[in-house]
């Protein structure tokens, strides 16, 4: 499947693809490796979007690969 574009779930801005955007995000839900079981969700936002909502404590931990 191809995706036409990207949505930022934040701002709910179109992304345009660049070197470190998108940025997935991706969450697991109730993960059991063993069972192979949790659900999974993506979604995209842009990099400013996601750090900006950080806290400041961990916005260090995100780093740009151009940085
Ligand atoms: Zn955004």
């Amino acid at each position: 499947m191809k995706i036409k574009g990207f949505e930022c779930c934040f701002c709910k801005k179109s992304i345009n693809e660049n070197q470190v955007e998108p940025v997935d995000i991706s969450i697991v839900f109730n993960e059991d490796v063993k069972k192979k079981t949790g659900a999974m969700q993506l979604f995209y936002s842009h990099f400013d979007c996601l750090r900006d909502r950080l806290h400041k404590d961990n916005r260090g931990y995100l780093v740009r690969e151009d940085d």
